[in-house]
């Protein structure tokens, strides 16, 4: 349900919420530009109930929220929601681009490949040093060492870092590290994992499920925003479908369908969409055609050499002429690199 204040008095807001509380329900108050809501979710037996809250003074109206996910929908918050991490921003007017290996191998790959991204304009570090690996027998990761080699990287070069936790007993030492907490295709209907990272209130990167629907994604989102943490940047990696000339197919209709129902934003994973680094560039493009607020690139110094992923990675030269290619569409669809 959505309450509308016809107040922003916080002494007639605290009313409300308090309201709200006593009947065993869970308020989240948003400040719109124009009103404050309370958005308030729990039970559904319960919510009904809410609807009388329409009688309280300084209550404008009480709706129902018609999408299942609550949170996560523009019903409830109408503006972009905007992440900033450092100077790094995700949202709308800018173009976040997140670039680095598929995984720390080294401290030589890890400082090089940070220090060029950053010289061509790159504002977030990737890098997994927890690795979901198809067989267990694959490189899994430096683990600890990986996370002390992205933050000595990120450090040098003024990078944020995003990163993946796999699992809830990883969370705390992830966080400790990233800046960004991604949480990966494998993982997004993995609920108490959702639950975890909920509980932070550092932004998390929610790859969609290469098996999962939308509206199982924004779900997925709702569940960490449930537990307190809003800052979830919704991130399209290929889904699953016939053909076999590449990884994943890129769903690009999913960018503006989860903007239009969702104030999250949305970026696009094209190296693990194709599986392709020649179909980087062009999906990245298309990336921004469709109105995404940023990619997340692949980019080793070797791919021929590189432990995962590499036929998917950019060489440094290709990510620079990346960079250059897109830098005239950013600005045609009015946002900034
Ligand atoms: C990755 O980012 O390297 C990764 C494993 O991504 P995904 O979960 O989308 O497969
Ligand atoms: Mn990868």
């Amino acid at each position: 349900m959505i309450i509308v204040m016809a107040s922003r008095k916080p002494e007639d807001v605290a009313y409300v919420v308090n309201r709200v509380e006593e009947l065993g329900l869970k308020p989240h108050v948003l400040e719109g530009v124009e009103k404050t809501v309370i958005a308030v979710i729990g039970d559904e037996r319960i919510l009904q109930g809410v609807l009388a809250l329409e009688a309280l003074p300084h209550v404008e109206k009480v709706m129902p929220v018609l999408k299942p996910y609550k949170l996560a929908s523009r019903e409830v918050k109408k503006e972009d929601t905007v992440i900033q991490v450092g100077k790094a921003r995700i949202g709308p007017k800018s173009f976040c681009i997140m670039a680095g290996p598929c995984a720390v191998e080294s401290r030589e790959q890890i400082l090089q490949t940070a220090e060029f991204v950053k010289k061509c304009g790159a504002h977030i570090l990737r890098g997994g040093a927890y690795k979901p690996r198809t067989s267990p027998y694959s490189f899994q990761g430096m683990e600890l060492e990986g996370l002390r080699l992205l933050k000595e990287a990120s450090e040098k070069y003024d990078l944020p870092i995003v990163t993946e936790a796999m699992t809830v007993e990883q969370v705390p030492v992830v966080a400790d590290f990233a800046d960004i907490i991604q949480i990966g295709a494998r993982n997004m209907q993995n609920y108490g994992l959702l639950r975890a990272v909920g509980k932070l209130n550092k932004p998390i990167l929610l790859k969609r499920g290469m098996m999962s629907t939308i509206n199982e994604w924004l779900m997925s989102a709702e569940y960490i925003i449930a537990e307190g943490n809003p800052n979830v940047i919704m991130c399209e990696r290929g889904i699953r479908t016939f053909e076999t000339e590449t990884r994943n197919t890129l769903d690009i209709q999913a960018v503006p369908i989860v903007k239009k129902y969702s104030h999250l934003p949305v970026v696009v994973d094209p190296s693990h969409a194709s599986g392709r680094w020649d179909l980087v560039i062009p999906m990245s493009k298309a990336a921004i055609a469709a109105g995404a607020d940023g990619i997340i690139v692949e980019v080793h110094p070797n791919p021929a050499e590189a432990l995962s992923d590499g036929a998917q990675s950019l060489k440094l030269e290709t990510f620079e002429q990346l960079m250059n290619e897109i830098k005239p569409l950013v600005g045609i669809v009015n946002r900034t690199l």
